[in-house]
């Protein structure tokens, strides 16, 4: 019999303990924690996620700073901003809502924020501490997934986990934290060979593809843990995940739906980097 590893009963939960922490910090500090919010240009898709990530920091208490620039910005004006968004004391975190246009060089942007406000996790050297097992900030949807998993007690010492997807957002920072939580780690990609054969041998697969469905029953062995982080439409525009998640949660010890999974753990894990940040930027 599966169990559903229910993401937003989880997130509602993990963000009234990071209210409470940062109504702490607020009084003890005497200033608000403050995330600042670029968003670039009008993409839709970009508008809600940063609708719903400035809704999270007013329920959790953190202040948020949102800036809305023209699409046709130029490289010179985003820079000058996220420079004096790096300076400003009142900012403990920086999101630069992705992608940019394409005139925009993101990567030579995005080196400016600093490593202590980079809450996305995906500056270089992030990821480079992460890779050796050091104190970083993580990214924030496969951090959700670690504290998923921790939330069931999922023991991954010497499991076998398969990653779908090497994304650097997703799919390989997904493998070094299972790799530092001691599972022993496969990521597969749109190369590998035999990818059922790849999943079959897994105690825990982790879904990053962005195909609806992609994952199927008979690429699924009998009791392992199915984590689904894709966000797709089906053919009737619903909302679904990689994971055909009817067929294979009969399979399943535990299954993460599509919505109110691995999604609602994203913005969270968002709250929670801001606060680790200005707690660190105090030591
Ligand atoms: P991405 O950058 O497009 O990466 C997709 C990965 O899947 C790539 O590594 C690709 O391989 C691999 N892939 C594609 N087709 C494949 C196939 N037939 N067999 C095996 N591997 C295949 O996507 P992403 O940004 O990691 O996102 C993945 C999904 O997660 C999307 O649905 C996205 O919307 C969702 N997402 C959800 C959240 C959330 O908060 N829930 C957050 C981020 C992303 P190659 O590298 O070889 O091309």
């Amino acid at each position: 019999m599966y169990k559903i590893i229910d993401g937003k009963a989880l997130a509602y939960n993990m963000r009234a303990d990071i209210k409470t922490q940062v109504e702490k910090f607020t009084k003890d500090n005497g200033r608000h924690i403050g995330l600042a919010v670029v968003l670039v240009g009008e993409d839709p898709a970009s508008q809600i996620y940063v609708r719903n990530k400035i809704k999270a920091c007013e329920e959790v208490g953190i202040k948020s700073y949102s800036y809305r620039l023209d699409g046709a910005v130029t490289q010179g004006e985003l820079e000058e901003l996220l420079y004096e968004l790096a300076q400003n004391n009142n900012v403990d975190g920086i999101l630069v809502q992705l992608p940019l246009p394409d005139h925009i060089d993101s990567e030579s942007a995005l080196r400016i924020i600093p490593d202590y406000k980079d809450v996305d996790g995906f500056s270089e050297n992030n990821i480079g501490k992460l890779c050796q097992g050091k104190e970083s900030i993580v990214a924030c949807t496969p951090n959700g997934v670690m504290k998923m998993l921790e939330s069931c007690k999922i023991d991954l010492c010497g499991k076998k986990a398969v990653i779908v997807g090497r994304s650097n957002i997703v799919g390989k920072p997904m493998a070094l934290l299972l790799l530092n939580a001691d599972a022993t780690v496969t990521v597969c990609h749109s190369k590998t060979r035999n990818l059922k054969q790849e999943c079959l041998g897994a105690d825990v697969i982790i879904a990053a593809v962005g195909r609806a469905k992609f994952v199927t029953a008979d690429m699924v062995k009998d009791g392992a843990v199915v984590i689904d982080v894709g966000m797709n439409r089906d053919e009737n525009g619903k909302l679904c995940g990689d994971v055909d998640f009817d067929s294979v949660k009969e399979k399943c010890s535990y299954i993460t739906p599509v919505p109110g999974g691995v999604g609602p753990m994203t913005i969270t894990m968002l709250m929670y980097n801001t606060y680790l940040s200005a707690i660190r930027s105090k030591g």
